[in-house]
């Protein structure tokens, strides 16, 4: 038995498949001998059609946009000149074949590179097919999520969120790293894609490929080769609790519920799960993947898509938070020694303020075209300034309801003064916690740490609420704390009057919620705040509450 902290919850069991790693550079110096060239040649043109073919039995398989992308590649690996250029690499210069294509997709990389624009984007896909031909060459796994067939659980050293998002729709049933912290990206998106997820696992790449695991996310822990009615114990346990689609408290005070969403797809979903609007649009997840900043038109274009999922509602749209754990190469290219203390989501606009107005223009073109009441917030505020520089650059896109996210300790001692210039606020308690603790959020060591329960956390989330009593303003949580169904009754009981979470924690929170009326939800705020550890913090919410 493996233990990590699990972080996304449910359990699955299968087998163990690795991450597989990067594809080196094949060596450079290496001259073939002119009688073997010729065989390397046929390993370079059966690879392509090798891999070609696979390719097209998936396309056939896919649908949407994975299907558009297959397809793309597929195109690429049936290029004849891709093939023969890099054979005459090899019959000319004694190149391996691996080399070869290597070569000749770097030459293609850069002419599509000097085209610019969308052109320039399909570099990556000229590299995906690469790295396949090669690993295909050298009989090896080609790199990143491996295409499987049959449910795996994914085991891994880390995770980029790249990878992660790649997961979408695959057979991969759990995820089980050896790094990475309870609030960092990969915990998030397997939340998202409700794949049951353990990090911080010592030893688990050690784990052999094909041994059947069971991954539970709710205890932190990796069973390999479970017993059968384990398996069939552990299934059976983690099913999710519906939400009938109304947040309140046991004296009938309404509470909304929202969802956290990363693009169209997770906002339908989320409306299917019953949230009541969008608490949290993170807009940098519809771009990881992007070199050049995408067109004003391909932002309408993802911003409609989540605006679209729900009429009439509130969709809460940050704006990029590029850097730290998520940089985006059209935003984050300088190295960073401390990128968590660098130029990271709203500062980036210090250097690049024409991507923030692009984006807000965007977002108020999207906002006019569909029906969801949109709200736009900025990420890592710290200072007064900041905020009323975003307000007014909002203000003047057009857009009418501006807020701020409250994930710096600084922001949360400032919270009056910010109320005087911002509709409302969003507590991001993941960074809150990192910031506060001066942990970083990726590090699963320091888990401990990062805990929304830890004292100095819970007072200054207290003192935000106290603020926004006060003026009588929205005070959210979109930090993972919103969608845990003990904290959330003091979460409340602090001043808070919303929350957004993944969409399968809705209906446990909605339970939870149900369970207490506002006075007993301050009575454990009042508690909570007493407490001088997390322990204690968590003792005494549920001295309260009784959970
Ligand atoms: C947070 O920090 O709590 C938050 C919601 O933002 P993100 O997790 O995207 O940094
Ligand atoms: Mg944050």
């Amino acid at each position: 038995m493996l233990r990590g902290r699990g972080v996304s919850a449910g359990a699955a069991a299968a087998s163990v498949v690795h991450l597989a790693l990067p594809l080196p550079e094949p060596p450079s110096d290496i001259v073939i001998a002119p009688a073997d060239r010729e065989s390397e040649v046929s390993a370079i043109e059966w690879a392509a059609v090798a891999v070609a073919d696979e390719l097209r039995s998936r396309t056939a398989g896919a649908s949407g946009e994975a299907r558009d992308i297959l397809d793309a590649s597929r195109l690429l690996a049936s290029d004849p000149e891709l093939v023969s250029e890099a054979s005459a690499l090899v019959r000319t210069n004694g190149r391996s074949a691996a080399r070869a294509v290597w070569e000749t997709a770097a030459v293609h990389e850069k002419n599509l590179a000097a085209l610019g624009g969308r052109m320039a984007e399909r570099a990556a896909d000229i590299r995906d097919v690469r790295d396949r031909i090669i690993a295909e060459i050298l009989e090896v796994e080609m790199p990143g999520v491996p295409d499987r067939d049959e449910p795996f659980v994914l085991v891994a050293s880390d995770l980029a969120p790249a990878d992660t998002a790649a997961l979408e729709g695959g057979c991969c049933v759990a995820l089980v790293t050896e790094q990475g912290g309870p609030t960092s990206h990969t915990a998030i998106i397997a939340r998202s894609l409700g794949l049951p997820a353990v990090v911080g696992v010592i030893g688990a790449t050690g784990i052999a490929v094909g041994a059947t695991v069971l991954v539970d996310g709710d205890r932190g822990t990796v069973e390999v080769d479970p017993s059968p009615s384990k398996i069939h114990a552990a299934k059976a346990a983690g099913i999710v609790v519906p939400f009938d689609g109304t947040g309140s408290l046991a004296d009938g005070t309404e509470l909304p519920l929202f969802a956290n969403v990363g693009g169209a797809a997770d906002a339908v979903a989320a409306a299917v799960a019953g949230a009541e609007g969008v608490g949290l649009f993170r807009t940098e997840f519809c771009f990881l993947d992007r070199a050049e900043a995408p067109t004003v038109d391909e932002q309408v274009a993802a911003y409609r898509g989540v605006l679209a999922a729900f009429p009439d509602r509130r969709v809460v749209v940050r704006t990029l938070d590029a850097g730290s754990d998520k940089p985006l190469p059209f935003a984050n290219s300088e190295h960073e020694d401390n990128p968590a203390l660098g130029v990271r989501g709203l500062r980036v606009a210090r250097r690049s303020p024409a991507l923030l107005d692009d984006q807000l223009r965007a977002l108020a073109l999207a906002a006019e075209q569909e029906d969801a009441l949109v709200d736009v917030m900025a990420p890592m505020v710290a200072t007064v300034d900041e905020a009323r520089d975003f307000a007014s650059r909002a203000r003047a896109a057009g857009l009418s309801r501006v807020g701020i996210m409250i994930e710096t300790p600084a922001a949360a001692l400032l919270a009056a003064e910010l109320f005087e210039i911002v509709d409302f606020v969003s507590l991001g308690t993941n960074d809150l916690a990192q910031y506060t603790l001066a942990a970083d959020r990726l590090l699963s060591e320091l888990g401990d740490l990062n805990d929304p329960w830890q004292p100095a956390v819970l007072r200054l989330i207290g003192a935000v609420g106290e603020a926004g009593r006060q003026v009588g303003r929205s005070v959210g949580v979109c930090g993972e704390a919103g969608g845990d169904p003990a904290l959330a009754p003091v979460l409340v009981g602090l001043g808070v009057t919303s929350l957004s979470m993944t969409p399968r924690a809705l209906g446990r929170v909605a339970a939870a919620l149900a369970q207490n009326t506002s006075d007993q939800c301050r009575e454990a705020a009042a508690a909570v705040l007493l407490a001088a550890t997390a322990d204690e913090a968590r003792a005494a919410a549920s001295a309260v509450l009784g959970r």
